[in-house]
C-alpha cells in the first residue's frame, strides 16, 4: 500500500516525500480511508503508531478540497479571516507542539494555517494567530476555554473534532473540561477518538460523542515489546540509586530515558546523578514551559545523554533511537510499563528496558508480568541485589503463585565461580550487550 492508493492529493503526497514516507503504517491505512469518506473514529493508539498523520492528512486533505467555496460560504468571519474549522484537543504542551510541527510538516504545500494553544505561556502569540484566522487548532483544554472565554476562540465552525490521547486526558482530569469544549462544538461534525487503552469510560465516552464510529486498532504493545529487550533488576529502595549510576556508567547506554513515580523524586534524582558526574536533565509538570521544551531538545538532539522524566511529561515525548529506557520505580498501571518501555525499539530499533523492583514493588510486578503475558528476565548476581525480594519470589514460587519466575532468572557470572572478585564487574551491568545477554 502506498500513500498514492489511499488516494491522497498531491500537495500531500509531495510532503510525505520530503517527511521521508514511503508506506502508510497501519493506523494510517485503516484510518485515512474512512476519514476521507467522512466517518467518525474510535482509535485504539498510542503515539509512536504513526496516528498523528493518520488524522491530520485526512484532515488537510477534506479542507483542501472545501476550502474553495469557503470564502462565500461563511467560512470566513466578517473580515474575511479563516474560522476554525478543525480542533484537536490534546492532554499535554508537549503533544500539542508535536502535533503542531506535523500539520507543519503535512500541509507545508497548501494555504491551511493552524497554530497551537496551550497553558503554562503567556497567550499574546496565541491570540495574535487566532485573530488573524486559522483553520486548525491544536489546543490543550485548560487553554482552549480559557481563551474561549475571553472571546478569541471561535468553535462554532468546527467541521472536524479530534479528541487524541483520551485516556490520559480522563486520567489527568480534563472530562469536566473536554464536556465544556464539545458542548460548545457544532453537533453536525466528524469526530475521531484515538486512545491508547480502552477502559469503560472512553467507551462510554465514545458512545455519547461519536456517530456510527468504525474501529480501528493497531497494538502495538505486543509487537514493540517484542523488539525490545526488558531486563529486571531486584533492589532495595535504597539500592535504586548506586545500581543506576552503575548502570549509567556503561558505554552501551548511548541514551536513556529514565522513569521516576513523582516530580520530587525526578529532581532528586537529577541532582544525585549530576553530583556522580552524570550528564542528565529531569523533565516533569512543574518546570516551566520553557525549561521543558529545551531539556527535550537537548535529549533528542543527543546533547544530553540521560534524561529523567515522570509519565505526565513523558508522553508527549516522540524521540527515536532511545537505547534504554530505564524504570527507576515501576509504575502504578501495567498499561503504563508498556507505555514507557515503548519510547525504545521505535521506528524499528531494538531497545532494551531495564526495571528496578524493590520489595513493596513486587505486586505492581505481578500486574506487569499478567499484561505482557511473560515473566520479565531477571538479573541476578549484581551487586546490589535485593535479598528480601529473592526471598519473596522464592516463597511465591514454593507455593505455586510464583509460576516460573525464578526459571527465568539470568545467572550473569554462570561460567565464573563468583565471590568478590567478580562482584564489581557484575554490578556494572554489561548484561545488555549483544552476545552477552540470553533468554531463560
Ligand atoms: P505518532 O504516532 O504520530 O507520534 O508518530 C510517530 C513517529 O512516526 C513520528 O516521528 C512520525 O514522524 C513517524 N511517522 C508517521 N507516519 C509515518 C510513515 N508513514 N512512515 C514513516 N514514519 C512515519
Amino acid at each position: 500500500m502506498t500513500f498514492n492508493e489511499l488516494q491522497i492529493i498531491e500537495p500531500i503526497l509531495r510532503a510525505l516525500v520530503i517527511e521521508g514516507y514511503s508506506t502508510p503504517t497501519p493506523i494510517q491505512e485503516q484510518a485515512i480511508p474512512i476519514l476521507l469518506k467522512g466517518g467518525d473514529i474510535l482509535g485504539c493508539a498510542q503515539t509512536g503508531t504513526g496516528k498523528t498523520a493518520a488524522f491530520s492528512i485526512p484532515i488537510i486533505q477534506k479542507l483542501c478540497e472545501s476550502k474553495e467555496p469557503e470564502i462565500f460560504d461563511g467560512k470566513r468571519n466578517k473580515k474575511g479571516r479563516k474560522r476554525i474549522k478543525a480542533l484537536i484537543l490534546t492532554p499535554t504542551r508537549e503533544l500539542a507542539a508535536q502535533i503542531g510541527d506535523s500539520f507543519t510538516s503535512y500541509g507545508k504545500f497548501t494555504s491551511l494555517k493552524h497554530t497551537v494553544i496551550y497553558g503554562g505561556v503567556r497567550q499574546r502569540s496565541q491570540t495574535d494567530a487566532l485573530r488573524n484566522g486559522v483553520d486548525i487548532l491544536i489546543a490543550t483544554p485548560g487553554r482552549l476555554l480559557d481563551l474561549v472565554n475571553q472571546g478569541y476562540a471561535d468553535l462554532r465552525h468546527i467541521e472536524f473534532f479530534v479528541l487524541d490521547e483520551a485516556d490520559r486526558m480522563l486520567d489527568m482530569g480534563f472530562i469536566t473540561d473536554i464536556n465544556r469544549v464539545i458542548d460548545l462544538i457544532p453537533q453536525n461534525r466528524q469526530t475521531l477518538l484515538f486512545s491508547a487503552t480502552m477502559p469503560v469510560e472512553i467507551s462510554s465516552l465514545a458512545e455519547s460523542l461519536l456517530h456510527n464510529p468504525s474501529r480501528v486498532s493497531v497494538i502495538p504493545e505486543e509487537a514493540t515489546v517484542d523488539l525490545i529487550d526488558q531486563y529486571l533488576y531486584f533492589a532495595d529502595k535504597g539500592n535504586k540509586t548506586p545500581l543506576l549510576i552503575d548502570l549509567l556508567n556503561e558505554e552501551s547506554v548511548q541514551s536513556a530515558l529514565i522513569f521516576a513515580r513523582t516530580k520530587h523524586g525526578a529532581d532528586k534524582l537529577s541532582k544525585t546523578l549530576t553530583r556522580a558526574g552524570i550528564d542528565c536533565d529531569a523533565i516533569h509538570g512543574n518546570k516551566s514551559q520553557n525549561a521543558r521544551q529545551k531539556s527535550l531538545l537537548d535529549f533528542k538532539r543527543k546533547r544530553t545523554r540521560v534524561l529523567i522524566a515522570t509519565d505526565i511529561a513523558a508522553r508527549g515525548i516522540d524521540v527515536n533511537q532511545i537505547s534504554h529506557v530505564i524504570n527507576y520505580d515501576l509504575p502504578e498501571s501495567p498499561e503504563t510499563y508498556v507505555h514507557r518501555i515503548g519510547r525504545t525499539g521505535r521506528a524499528g530499533y531494538s531497545g532494551v528496558a531495564l526495571s528496578f523492583c524493590d520489595s513493596g514493588e513486587l505486586g505492581l510486578l505481578k500486574s506487569i508480568q499478567k499484561l505482557i503475558g511473560k515473566d520479565i528476565n531477571v538479573v541476578n548476581g549484581h551487586e546490589f541485589e535485593c535479598s528480601v525480594c529473592l526471598g519473596k519470589i522464592e516463597r511465591l514460587q514454593k507455593s505455586k503463585a510464583g509460576a516460573n519466575l525464578k526459571d527465568k532468572v539470568i545467572s550473569l557470572n554462570k561460567d565464573s565461580q563468583g565471590g568478590n572478585r567478580d562482584k564489581s564487574r557484575r554490578s556494572k551491568g554489561v548484561f545488555w550487550q549483544k552476545g552477552r545477554r540470553r533468554s531463560a
